[in-house]
């Protein structure tokens, strides 16, 4: 399998560039999982706790591809997720990983 980072993607399609299209929800993610790291020293902060915190949150939240320029109309649309129900999947994710942490 080819390795690959976000740099490395070329986000050009005809003469039109997406790389302005963006997951909401990863933002909140990122939001939420530091706030809680925050709030609670006692959890584990390993690397590979922290990346797999993020993709399983990441997997079991919908994604809201948005453009920049959409963020109110999103806001207000009925395809919301809430920080609240984000930050709820968050901390299920957690918990499996505590359960039975990968590192
Ligand atoms: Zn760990």
């Amino acid at each position: 399998m080819e390795i690959f980072n976000r740099d490395g993607i070329d986000y050009t399609i005809e003469d039109c560039s997406v790389s302005d299209i963006f997951n909401y929800n990863e933002i909140l993610v990122l939001k939420v999982i530091r706030e809680i790291l925050w709030k609670d020293q006692t959890l584990c902060r390993c690397p590979i706790c922290i990346e797999d915190l993020f993709a399983l949150s990441l997997n079991s939240i919908p994604p809201r591809y948005i453009q920049i320029t959409s963020i109110e109309k999103y806001l207000n649309s009925a395809n919301f997720i809430s920080e609240k129900t984000i930050r709820e999947k968050v901390l299920a994710a957690w918990e499996k990983i505590k359960a039975k942490p990968g590192h």
